[in-house]
């Protein structure tokens, strides 16, 4: 008896610690952890801007905390309607896939308080051969109109996974940013906050291209909670992406979610705002 309860004993306490060594790698120690990146920065006006239906999982914290802790107002443009997506598990026609992942974005920006949202139609897996010079002036446009004081988006370099279309929405956001500063400065937003990948868990499980993802990538300057209850029910709303977190990652959502519970962000503020 007294051999069962050691070997037991021995078990959970070698689970507890890989677990802890586990929930480490998802960790970036260096950042300041925040409850808020819109409300330490005093953001009153907050719009992310990203590639596909479902991208917005990745900043759901920062997306819901400005609003209902903070006050922001809040937008997002999907520039695609992720029509090439694979769909895990099916649930639609291939072919109508863009109107349902179109729905779904719709949905999950709901979902998260958002006062307004548009889904674009660039090409899913093609934004970075659509026009540039286009595409940054339809993003220069609607900051005109909106005057994001904080804009969030994807490290151009890295994407968060490479993604071409990822990057390529990146580096036109930061560019739209820069245009509007060099010109009229007054109106420009403020401050971009840049998600980012944890790195230790993107080199050590991501493989070659989670290496290249974390090398590519700056280190984050601000963490904050993840919302890890609004990261799972937006798998749920992102019907035909439900087992992308069991596919890609091995383990169930509500598991990944709970150890990776924190958002990165590497925040450029600009010090010349009027
Ligand atoms: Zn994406």
């Amino acid at each position: 008896m007294r051999i069962v309860t050691l070997i037991v004993g021995a078990v959970v306490a070698l689970l507890a610690a890989a677990l802890f060594w586990f929930d480490r790698q998802f960790e970036e120690p260096e950042a300041e952890l925040v409850p808020s990146v819109a409300g330490v920065l005093e953001a009153k006006s907050v719009l992310a801007v990203f590639a596909h239906p479902d991208d917005e999982q990745l900043v759901t914290g920062l997306l819901l905390r400005a609003k209902s802790r903070d006050g922001a107002i809040t937008r997002m443009i999907t520039a695609t309607k992720g029509e090439a997506g694979k769909q895990t598990p099916i649930v639609a026609r291939q072919e109508d896939l863009g109107v349902v992942r179109h729905a779904e974005a719709l949905k999950s920006g709901f979902a998260l308080g958002l006062d307004e949202q548009e889904v674009w139609d660039y090409p899913d897996s093609g934004v970075a051969d659509a026009d540039y010079e286009e595409l940054v002036r339809r993003l220069m446009d609607r900051m005109a109109i909106w005057q994001p004081d904080l804009v969030v988006t994807f490290w151009p370099e890295s994407g968060f996974s490479n993604h071409p279309d990822h990057m390529r929405m990146g580096q036109a956001t930061r560019d739209a940013v820069y245009r509007i500063r060099s010109t009229s400065p007054e109106t420009a937003p403020a401050i971009i906050a840049y998600v980012l990948a944890p790195r230790l868990m993107m080199s050590r499980f991501g493989g070659e291209s989670g290496q290249l993802v974390a090398s590519n990538q700056p280190a984050p300057t601000h963490a904050m909670p993840g919302e890890a209850d609004a990261k799972i029910r937006g798998w749920e709303i992102h019907a035909s992406q439900r087992n992308y977190v069991r596919d890609v990652y091995g383990m169930p959502a509500w598991f990944l979610h709970r150890v990776n519970d924190k958002e990165f962000y590497y925040v450029e503020e600009f010090s010349d705002q009027p």
